[in-house]
């Protein structure tokens, strides 16, 4: 059981709170992308858990044991670095086995371990080549590879596919995910990539400037987001102003009647109201706008709306494409369950 327990973990560089009083509870086997804007803290908090930084306060327990203060070398956690961290002037097979060498396992005994992790990550065969004399999606799951060698009670990687191309990249997703779900060790990944996150993750952990925003799973943070940060940085969110009143709000004056499907997170005043494109509709009586802009993205038709100084987005299917033209005066409504409504 690798249970993660993080108890108000904090990390200062001088005046900066890179992670600040970050508190969470991560069940086994979990999958976990650590998601925010540049800067947020994500590589911090995952070396604060990888023991490559010492917290300035807090405490992390590992199945119940406190590894606070236990060096990273005997956290027996797995590793992969953005820059990948290969070395050239070792094997394939070498680059592989390099975690249980430098513990001073038998030279037989890592052969045979590399073999079964390039196997494990479809690299048979390739043992032998140097780091140069593969592609880049080959020595990202070399890295894979080493940082199970020992396998690890808790496998931690920083942004690990973010040096492959977009198609390279969703295939690795895929094949991360799968092998995580395989060896059913607990992982962490850091990524700014919020579709990365939403296609990987079992939870993700939503931050901004060192505090963590949201945690949940992906389709509960997209539909249920805690705060406009969160609406905003996940998918694609329309955020309106309006006024929150008893079972309606009021969108630049135009009264809407909430749903008890919707979801009310701000107290009666000025608030943020959130609904996604797909819950966007073009509806006789709504709020107010013009059509700026319609083009077909061949799994959906998206069509952009001005209201005021607002640009909403609508999203549809491509046979619920709606007869509307770039300079239509139309009105919009938002569907029962789509809106929530967060403090402003
Ligand atoms: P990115 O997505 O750009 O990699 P991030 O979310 O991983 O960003 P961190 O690298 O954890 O963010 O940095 C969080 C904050 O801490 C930033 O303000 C950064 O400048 C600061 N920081 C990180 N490492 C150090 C350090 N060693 N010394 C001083 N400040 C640091």
């Amino acid at each position: 059981m690798t249970d993660l327990s993080l108890q108000g973990l904090s990390k200062r560089f001088g005046d900066v709170a890179a992670v600040d009083d970050v508190s969470l509870e991560i069940p086994d086997g979990s999958f976990v992308c650590l998601l925010g804007p540049s800067g947020c803290g994500k590589t911090t908090l995952l070396r604060l858990l990888a023991g490559l930084e010492t917290p300035s306060a807090g405490r992390l327990l590992v199945a119940g044991e406190d590894v606070t203060e236990t060096p990273a070398h005997a956290r027996r956690f797995g590793m992969v670095f953005q820059s990948l961290a290969l070395f050239p002037h070792l094997t394939v097979a070498e680059n592989v086995a390099y975690p249980l060498s430098i513990r001073g396992r038998p030279k037989a005994e890592c052969r045979a371990r590399a073999e079964e992790l390039l196997a494990l990550v479809q690299l048979e065969g390739m043992g032998g080549r140097r780091i140069h004399q593969l592609s880049g999606g080959q020595r990202q799951r070399v890295a894979i590879a080493r940082g199970l060698a020992i396998a690890p009670r808790l496998f931690l990687l920083d942004e690990p596919l973010s040096a492959l191309d977009a198609n390279l990249r969703e295939h690795m997703q895929v094949e991360l995910r799968q092998l995580q779900q395989r060896l059913g060790v607990t992982t962490v990944v850091v990524t700014h990539d919020q579709k990365e996150a939403l296609t990987m993750a079992d939870i993700v952990i939503v931050m901004d400037q060192g505090r963590v925003q949201q945690v949940g799973p992906p389709m509960e943070v997209y539909r249920d987001p805690a705060n406009a940060f969160v609406a905003g940085f996940i998918g694609t969110s329309n955020l309106l102003p309006c006024e929150l009143g008893e079972g309606e709000i009021a969108v630049s004056g135009h009264r809407i009647a909430l749903d008890p499907a919707d979801r009310v997170k701000a107290r009666p005043g000025a608030a943020m109201l959130s609904v996604r494109p797909e819950d966007v509709r073009i509806a006789e009586d709504g709020l107010p706008g013009r059509v700026s802009f319609v083009r077909d993205l061949g799994e959906s038709v998206q069509v952009m709306i001005d209201h005021g100084d607002r640009e909403i987005t609508a999203l549809y299917a491509p046979g619920a494409r709606p007869e509307v033209a770039v300079g239509q005066e139309v009105g919009l409504s938002f569907a029962p369950g789509g809106r929530v409504v967060l403090p402003a």
